[in-house]
């Protein structure tokens, strides 16, 4: 959310900045009495009575209940080019919100037909001069709103049935990128100035402990209260498996294990 630019499906604000959005979420929770404790969790530990939450600086958390919310990471292309230029900060990103205004009134492609690439291929072409999107299929996986929004905005041409192969750069960084095409298997090299990749999220489920059972994808498995097999552990948002991936729909999820968290810390200080 924090990385996004505009959000329009959330209810109650037609359009709203992701970043806008997320401190009001932050705000109003701490008037309401959240504490917050800015460390990094190296390990969470579960046990019969409670559970551990370790902290990088040697604390220790004791807790009947922990709520995972540890969210995805962008899913990498895996090409030639593609690591050596995001490490380098060369040219190739996967947040348009953080890297964007380095390409005012240049050229970008965009990779992916989900969601986030149009939402950030639509926000890329309010800096630079073009927007090349680069999908895969003939169709857009991303929902009929944006599909439109996409389709009307004169910067942005869509480039189907299309996958790209490397990156390329040169001392000023990324300057090309392999294109193929997937239906008749032509190649060839298109001039650029970024890559901003958006072909999916993994979750971060490097935290989840033993026991916790996980699709094959790696998403958290939980119940309608969103707890997991073991109890006491819940996991919501991005982490968790789940058909609609929305802030509205983690935010619902965050609610539910709140409150079945609540109940569950109850029944365990009554000796339960
Ligand atoms: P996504 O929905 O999984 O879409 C990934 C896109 O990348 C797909 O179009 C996919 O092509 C393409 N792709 C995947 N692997 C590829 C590869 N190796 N090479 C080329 N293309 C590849 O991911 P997302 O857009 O990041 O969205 C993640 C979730 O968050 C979704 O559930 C989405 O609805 C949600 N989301 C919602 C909003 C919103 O509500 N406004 C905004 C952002 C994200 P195919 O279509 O051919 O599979």
């Amino acid at each position: 959310m924090h990385n996004t630019d505009e959000v329009d499906n959330y209810p109650g604000f037609e359009h709203i900045t992701g970043s806008e959005l997320s401190l009001k979420f932050s705000g109003h929770a701490e008037a309401l009495g959240l504490e917050t404790i800015s460390q990094e969790v190296t390990a969470v530990e579960t046990g019969d009575d409670f559970h551990q939450i370790r902290l990088s600086n040697g604390d220790v958390l004791k807790t009947y209940s922990v709520i995972l919310g540890t969210g995805g990471s962008p899913r990498k292309l895996r090409v030639p080019g593609e690591e050596e230029c995001h490490k380098g900060g060369k040219g190739v990103s996967y947040c348009a919100v953080c890297d964007g205004f380095f390409y005012r009134n240049k050229t970008v492609v965009v990779v992916g037909g989900g969601d986030s690439a149009v939402e950030e291929a639509l926000y890329l072409s309010k800096i630079v001069k073009k927007v090349y999107l680069a999908h895969r299929r003939d169709a857009l996986r991303a929902g009929m709103l944006l599909q439109k929004r996409i389709k009307e905005e004169p910067k942005v041409e869509i480039l189907w049935n299309t996958v790209v192969t490397k990156v390329n750069d040169d001392e000023k960084g990324v300057c090309s990128v392999g294109l193929k095409d997937t239906v008749t298997n032509e190649t060839r090299e298109l001039d650029t100035d970024g890559v901003f990749i958006f072909v999916g999220f993994l979750p971060n489920n490097q935290l989840v402990p033993d026991g916790v059972e996980l699709n094959p994808e790696g998403y958290v498995k939980t119940d309608e209260k969103c707890e997991t097999k073991i109890p006491g552990v819940f996991a919501i948002g991005d982490l968790k498996e789940k058909y609609a991936r929305q802030i509205v729909t983690a935010a619902a999820e965050g609610c539910t294990a709140a409150l079945a968290s609540s109940h569950y810390v109850e029944i365990k200080k009554a000796g339960g």
